[in-house]
């Protein structure tokens, strides 16, 4: 294994299935009746537009929870729900019919109790209707480095509760679905995010990125054809840690706020605008009136709505001209400037992973991908060039910042299914 790379990768899928059935019998005494299926996921373009009512462009990845499922054990109070996580070695059990939160010690399962409890509060799925469950499930979607292992466990779970409810796959609303889960997650959990990570979970597409407009959720599957044309999707996770508190995110949302608050009463359009409806030159009208921080923050959202506009404008031309895919990277690239000097949620050592990505020939493109503060890089590499990419990013970024990054090479695969 090179250095600095994790692949499980190699481990395929059913390796995984296969390894997960068996720890359920021999855990629970009997084969599951089926596997939830949900992916984690990378944003190539189109950051902190999402809670501005703009446009977001993921793609799913090939790292997955699986969930193991087989009905409650006989004689267990109905609703009962006894689960595992095989990752932690934790199990834990609740009921469908009381749903609170867990205690500390078990925090990780609210992701679960709460998309129960949030189907529930949307009318999709009583959970009390359902007699209960045994769950062993397993992931290899990275915790806590910005590829949304939670929104992968939140789908898998709803998924799961659906099946178990006798819906088939088809019946399954997936957009009120995402959004259950975004309120599982945001009125249950606790963690004040939007739409995307759930949405591309639940309806990604094979070599595909979605194109979401997260204020109507119309959606589109745009193929990246990136096999085609020798290109690797890349993600580095830095190894530095999310900042634990949402401070800064909460405050990036109060201040897009403010500045749509300003534009909507200057321009004289309804009090609930969103920085999605203002243009740059709508912005730049109210530069010496706006605070200087509203102002950069709203520039750095428009723009970026901009840029993810056009940057499908160009995938779907087929990258036609030959200057095209430049200047897709080149969209990255200012992406991460925009996020770097006018949103100010890059750290040093995600500027200076993107900044050596860059000064690499056969990068096309290069950019901080997710919530910020830490976290993870995007890349697009040429085929070629990605053991040139491992070496030279790596080995120079852990000589700078005595930081191990980790690179995953990630296909773009289809959302959350279920698995017979
Ligand atoms: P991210 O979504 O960026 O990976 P979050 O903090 O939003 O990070 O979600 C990570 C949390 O999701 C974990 O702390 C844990 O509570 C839960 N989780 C993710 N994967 C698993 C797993 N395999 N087993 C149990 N809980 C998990
Ligand atoms: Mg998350």
């Amino acid at each position: 294994m090179g250095q600095g790379e994790e692949k499980p990768e190699e481990i395929t899928q059913e390796t995984r299935l296969a390894a997960l059935r068996q720890a359920f019998k021999e855990r629970f005494g009997l084969l599951p009746q089926f596997i939830s299926r949900a992916p984690g996921r990378v944003n190539l373009i189109g950051e902190h537009t999402d809670y501005n009512g703009g446009f977001v462009f993921p793609v799913a990845i090939n790292r997955t929870v699986l969930m193991a499922v087989a009905g409650p054990e006989e004689g267990a109070p109905v609703g009962q729900v006894r689960i595992i996580s095989k990752d932690y070695d934790k199990e834990a059990v609740f009921n469908l019919n009381q749903l609170d939160k867990a205690p500390e010690a078990e925090r990780w399962t609210n992701y679960v109790r709460g998309v129960a409890w949030a189907l529930g509060q949307r009318g999709l799925l009583a959970p009390g209707s359902l007699p209960g469950a045994r769950i062993l499930l397993e992931s290899n979607v990275p915790q806590g480095a910005g590829l949304s292992s939670s929104a992968a466990l939140e789908i898998a779970t709803a998924l799961a509760l659906f099946r178990l409810a006798g819906f088939p796959a088809s019946a399954v609303n997936r957009p009120q679905v995402a959004l259950a889960c975004q309120l599982a997650e945001n009125g249950f959990v606790g963690a004040n995010t939007g739409i995307m990570d759930q949405f591309i979970s639940a309806l990604g597409r094979t070599d595909s990125a979605l194109l979401i407009d997260t204020r109507s959720l119309d959606y589109r599957a745009v193929p990246l054809g990136f096999a085609d044309r020798s290109l690797k999707l890349i993600a580095v996770n830095s190894a530095v840690p999310h900042r634990h508190d949402a401070s800064g995110y909460n405050q990036r949302r109060a201040e897009c706020e403010e500045a749509a608050k300003f534009l909507a009463n200057f321009y004289g359009k309804p009090a609930d605008s969103q920085l999605r409806d203002f243009n740059l030159e709508e912005l730049l009208g109210v530069e010496d009136k706006l605070a200087p921080v509203p102002f950069k923050r709203a520039r750095h959202v428009i723009t970026e709505d901009a840029r993810t506009l056009k940057a499908v404008e160009l995938l779907e031309g087929g990258f036609a001209n030959p200057a095209d895919l430049a200047t897709f990277g080149r969209l990255l690239g200012q992406s991460h400037e925009s996020m770097r000097d006018d949103f100010e949620i890059t750290v040093p050592q995600v500027d200076l992973l993107v900044e050596l990505a860059w000064n690499l020939p056969g990068v096309i493109g290069a950019r901080m991908t997710g919530g910020g503060f830490g976290g993870c890089t995007v890349n697009v590499v040429e085929t070629a060039s990605v053991e040139d990419f491992r070496e030279k990013v790596l080995l120079e970024y852990r000589q700078q910042t005595g930081l191990d990054a980790k690179m995953y090479i990630f296909d773009a695969v289809e959302g959350g299914t279920i698995l017979e």
